[in-house]
């Protein structure tokens, strides 16, 4: 746990990072961070004026100039990441990191009224999408001198719960597919891939996952991001393949 990491401001700098569910909560809170720290963003996700609103936030602050690029999960091909890819290449020429935050709850239910369709769209948005979007970005990464990698996991990627159905199997597919990844690059690139756990943070996907609890009583995404950079950023050289939580444990 990296919480205290004290990132100079320009961490980044030079950096071309990808932020997937860019428009909202942690990702939102990420890639204005990044930004902050020098780099140039690539803000990816579904609602056009979210990611419209966090690109006019970076220029007001001072960023460099970002991208946009919409994708929605549900129902994009490889096609679509292929572009993702071609449209880096030719804006920016590099790609220096991923920060795959993108994430869909689909609701709390026992599995035995889960409804097969709502597994497969969140497997879609948390596994299958990535991936693949992964795949399509790697020569990008391979002639990045210190590339990284992020996967979001949760605490339900590690330990399963009642109720959390396909959301959990899918962040343990991601903690899984991280260290067959990790394994594959570590040979023969500067490629680093982890998986980081955020821990329960004040979102609007925490509130739909406990609507009892007192958001205030949650750490907010702004708090969480000296991990998020801290992994993003040229410290955290030499590790891959491993697991990484942006809260200390809670209590
Ligand atoms: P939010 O719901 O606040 O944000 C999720 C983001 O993902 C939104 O920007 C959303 O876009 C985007 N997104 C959702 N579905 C799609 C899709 N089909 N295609 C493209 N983008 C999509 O969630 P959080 O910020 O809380 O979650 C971020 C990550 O952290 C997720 O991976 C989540 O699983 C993980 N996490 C969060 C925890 C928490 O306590 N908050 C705890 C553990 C893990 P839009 O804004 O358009 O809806």
């Amino acid at each position: 746990c990296k919480i205290d990491y004290q990132a100079p401001p320009g961490l980044l700098a030079g950096r071309v990072i990808l932020v997937t569910g860019a428009g909202d909560g942690i990702g939102r809170a990420a890639a204005l961070s990044y930004a902050a720290h020098g780099a140039t963003v690539v803000l990816l996700g579904r609602t056009l004026g979210k990611l419209e609103a966090v690109y006019d936030e970076i220029e007001a602050q001072g960023g460099a100039q970002p991208a946009i690029f919409p994708l929605n999960f549900e129902g994009a091909t490889h096609k679509d990441y292929q572009e993702l890819a071609d449209r880096i290449g030719s804006e920016f020429g590099r790609l220096d990191g991923v920060l795959h935050n993108a994430g869909l709850l689909g609701g709390l239910r026992p599995f035995a009224d889960y409804e097969p369709e709502l597994w497969e769209r969140v497997m879609q948005v948390n596994i299958n999408g990535p991936i693949w979007m992964t795949r399509a970005l790697l020569p990008l990464l391979e002639a990045s001198p210190d590339a990284s990698v992020i996967f979001t996991s949760s605490g339900v990627g590690r330990r399963g719960r009642a109720l959390w159905g396909a959301y959990a199997v899918s962040k343990f597919a991601t903690e899984g597919f991280v260290q067959v990844l990790a394994a594959e690059l570590e040979a023969e690139t500067a490629i680093r891939v982890n998986s980081l756990n955020p821990g329960r943070t004040r979102t609007a996907m925490r509130a739909e996952a406990a609507p009892d609890e007192d958001p205030a009583t949650l750490r907010t995404p702004e708090a969480i991001m000296p991990t998020y950079l801290w992994l993003m950023g040229p410290d955290s050289r030499g590790h891959t393949g491993e697991r990484f939580d942006a809260q200390p444990p809670a209590r």
